[in-house]
């Protein structure tokens, strides 16, 4: 079966003498791997259109065991994300959040929404890159229906506020104060970082761009999210930990 789709590249690889192996997302399809044929020679007109992070009208062919490419027309290839550190390393995280998040051959439609808007906030401007990010997970997170409930302590349902709460993975949640002394060893987070996450489930992402939020709270929010991904993942996103080391020891 041969067809044409809206896709966003979201790695890749060399193989054979020329070809190219890429993890795509596919509007209306979810993730899926295919072959470009050829990719890497010289003149291929398939060079540029399979590289990552870049948004086309694939034409896929069903092969065996993954998609064949056989033209694409490039829609998009993010110059300014590209020109920018801090926008690149985020994308790349948002990818590989992505590929992480989804099982092939599992269409979904929001996630493709998500990243094609995030990809443009990111290719607008780098000044939100972090606040982009921690939306990106929160929501990937709401997606999949795994978004933790933060308003009440998971153990004892109380929803008296503290200052910090501490997070309680297994259980999928916040812990009130009282049940957080029995948490030692974990880390607390502020009060405030629950509202940046909840916002981040709530708004659309325009909205939630223009808010303003105080850096440490936010890294907060950031760490927050983090923790329940790599639990439910059960690793660590590498793309994170060069993301961390690189931007935000820069910021300090
Ligand atoms: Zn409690």
């Amino acid at each position: 079966m041969r067809f044409n789709a809206k896709a966003i590249i979201l790695r890749g690889m060399n193989y054979g003498e020329s070809d190219r192996i890429i993890r795509i997302l596919v509007e209306n399809r979810g993730k899926a791997s295919a072959i470009a044929k050829g990719a890497r020679k010289e003149k291929s007109k398939l060079r540029e259109a399979v590289e990552p992070l870049t948004l086309g009208m694939y034409q896929l062919n069903t092969g065996r065991n993954m998609y064949i490419i056989s033209q694409a027309d490039i829609i998009d290839t993010f110059p300014a994300i590209k020109d920018s550190l801090e926008s690149l390393m985020t994308s790349i995280f948002l990818s590989e959040l992505v590929d992480e998040f989804m099982e092939e051959g599992n269409p979904d439609i929001s996630t493709f929404e998500l990243f094609i808007s995030a990809m443009n906030s990111l290719e607008a401007t780098n000044a939100k890159w972090e606040q982009t990010a921690v939306y990106f997970e929160v929501q990937l997170h709401v997606i999949n229906g795994i978004f933790p409930d933060l308003h009440q302590c998971v153990l004892c349902g109380s929803t008296k506020s503290a200052a910090d709460i501490k997070l309680d993975l297994e259980n999928g949640g916040a812990l009130c104060s009282v049940c957080s002394a029995h948490q030692t060893g974990e880390e607390s987070y502020p009060m405030n970082s629950l509202f940046i996450l909840d916002m981040a489930s709530e708004l659309p992402l325009d909205k939630f761009l223009q808010m303003e939020f105080d850096e440490n709270n936010l890294n907060a929010a950031g760490r927050i999210i983090s923790r329940f991904t790599s639990h439910y993942l059960c690793k660590q996103l590498k793309s994170r930990a060069i993301m961390d080391s690189t931007l935000k020891n820069r910021q300090s």
